[in-house]
């Protein structure tokens, strides 16, 4: 008798990791756009492979707001906008921001290198479509975005989703959250350095989203573009941080942001 022949029959599943749950088909995405440098694919290409889902688990997750570091800088606490530019304050409610109430915001103070804290949820319900259930976006100098959209119940092209360095870098893995939960955002941003008007360092990156990593050193190839190459048309080396209005009810909370000094 062979051993194939002997063996148990293992009722074929018993054994088996529960199946992740199927990812939606994408539908976005272009194949008309221009080619990021040294890569084979093009910008907002919608055959660039997804990143994979992770389960953060409990990571850098906050049932409530998480207290600040002593020496950061309060951006929003949940009472007021006396920090921000821009936006209505009937926008608050329950403390959170809701962008789409107060309109895009853009912090007062300017800041270059630094670290920043973001608490995030996109709306439990799809507010819009694809492109813009959840789209809003941290933009470092008013200009270089991370990406904030729905992106565990739907996606959009791999460099549109949420923790994507928009329309050049998807995240590493998607570690989103379910709609409706508090998200957060850790980010280290360094600013591009010029010698006049030549580059001579790119702006970087590092992110890590609901406590994973998904952006580590990377490099900005300039501010955010849809459907066009970013390049450095902007020379500029501070600025604010600004939260984006792209028609979806995103809500904000605890935010907060710690000035950096890298290099004299
Ligand atoms: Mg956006």
């Amino acid at each position: 008798m062979s051993a194939a022949a002997g063996a148990v029959a293992i009722p074929l599943g018993l054994c088996l990791p529960a199946a992740e749950p199927a990812k939606p088909k994408v539908e976005y995405g272009y194949d008309d756009t221009p080619f990021l440098p040294n890569s084979p694919w093009r910008v907002h290409d919608r055959k660039r492979p997804q990143p994979p889902m992770v389960n953060p688990g409990t990571a850098g997750q906050t049932v409530q707001p998480a207290v600040p570091p002593s020496d950061a800088i309060v951006l929003f606490d949940g009472k007021d906008l006396s920090q921000w530019e821009g936006g209505k304050a009937e926008g608050i409610e329950n403390g959170c921001i809701n962008i789409l109430k107060t309109g895009e915001l853009r912090t007062k103070q300017h800041f270059g290198d630094c670290q920043v804290h973001v608490e995030w949820a996109t709306p439990a319900k799809a507010d819009g479509g694809a492109m813009s259930w959840g789209n809003s976006g941290v933009l470092m100098l008013g200009k270089y975005e991370v990406q904030i959209i729905e992106s565990r119940d739907s996606h959009i092209y791999a460099d549109g989703n949420a923790g994507a360095l928009y329309g050049q870098h998807p995240a590493m893995v998607n570690p989103a959250r379910k709609p409706g939960q508090w998200q957060t955002f850790d980010i280290v941003f360094t600013a591009p350095k010029f010698e006049g008007e030549r580059l001579v360092k790119p702006a970087y990156f590092t992110v890590f989203y609901n406590g994973v990593l998904v952006q580590y050193h990377r490099a900005s190839l300039g501010p955010m573009k849809h459907k066009v190459l970013a390049t450095y048309d902007s020379k500029e080396t501070k600025g604010p941080i600004a939260l984006q209005q792209h028609g979806s009810a995103v809500r904000f909370r605890n935010i907060w942001v710690r000035p950096l000094k890298l290099e004299e």
